[in-house]
């Protein structure tokens, strides 16, 4: 028997973009404290009021008071292969100084907390105890790299127009990042934009690939669309419209439904917006 198989090919990983990119393109972001004078009094930087932010557990539903700098430790040790070198995890607890910062400032998620130590929620934070027994060698080491990192920053955010961004991160956003307005409409996060970000296809998790039989298929689309149908004897039965400033798909015709690429990634649990499609014989 004939089977028809749907490939869909995907050619990202991380579902979205996000940029935090220290290119010339965004001349308005700067590091808030990046000039020299300032790395040299870099010991006595007060956060003031913010030094000190409140952490919940998930696994214990617990909330602790812990010093900004020691927690972004333990989140560039959960968040960043320690393997990684020095620069990248200095920039990585930038970062997550700065996405830490916005919330505190501008209220998060949670009551009684700043932040949670998940990474589909907020942002991930590991114990040193567990990240030990993970490494199981040179922990101390590996430890200090990672304390030097949070160190050396101390004090530095980015910012726009004199305000801490939303600083989101991702692991790879195949290879160019996209605007928020195509994945959560509106027009917030100016700072955010689309770039290329060369060489991310030399790291893992750069693309994946989703193969479905059209039973599986259709199945998936009914589950979202009850009036769905499709003619697979049509050339056309899917097509992409136009694609996004971020090189994603923005509207694509499948079947008898026009919808964004978002949803597309969604139905299909795809990394990203960023696919084709190719539709196989078999
Ligand atoms: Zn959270």
């Amino acid at each position: 028997m004939k089977k028809y198989f749907l490939y869909i090919a995907l050619v990202i990983l991380l579902f979205i973009l996000i940029p935090i990119i220290f290119t010339s393109r965004f001349e308005r972001i700067k590091l808030a404290i990046a000039d020299e004078k300032i790395e040299e009094k870099i010991d006595k930087f007060d956060y003031g009021k913010y030094s000190t932010i409140k952490l919940l557990h998930t696994d214990t539903g617990k909330v602790e008071k812990i010093d900004l700098d020691e927690y972004l430790v333990n989140v560039v040790a959960a968040e960043m292969p320690v393997k990684y070198k020095e620069e990248a995890l200095k920039v990585q607890a930038t970062v997550a100084r700065t996405y830490t910062l916005y919330k505190i400032i501008n209220g998060g998620k949670h009551k009684n907390a700043d932040i949670c130590d998940d990474s589909g929620c907020c942002q991930a934070w590991i114990s040193k105890k567990d990240r030990y027994k993970y490494w199981k060698t040179d922990c101390e080491s590996k430890w200090k790299k990672i304390q030097k990192a949070v160190s050396s920053t101390k004090g530095k955010i980015i910012t726009y127009k004199g305000k801490v961004i939303n600083a989101f991160f991702h692991s790879n956003s195949g290879g160019f990042t996209e605007k928020p307005l195509y994945v959560w409409g509106g027009e917030g996060y100016p700072y955010l934009q689309c770039v290329e970000t060369e060489g991310e296809d030399g790291y893992s998790e750069y693309s994946s690939e989703v193969s479905l039989s059209k039973e599986e298929f259709t199945s998936k689309m009914k589950k979202k669309y009850s009036d769905f149908k499709i003619d697979w004897k049509k050339e056309d039965c899917i097509k992409i419209k136009d694609y996004t400033e971020g090189e994603r798909v923005n509207n694509i015709k499948i079947g008898n439904k026009t919808m964004t690429g978002v949803i597309v990634r969604n139905i299909f649990s795809l990394k990203s917006a960023r696919f084709s499609i190719e539709i196989r014989k078999r």
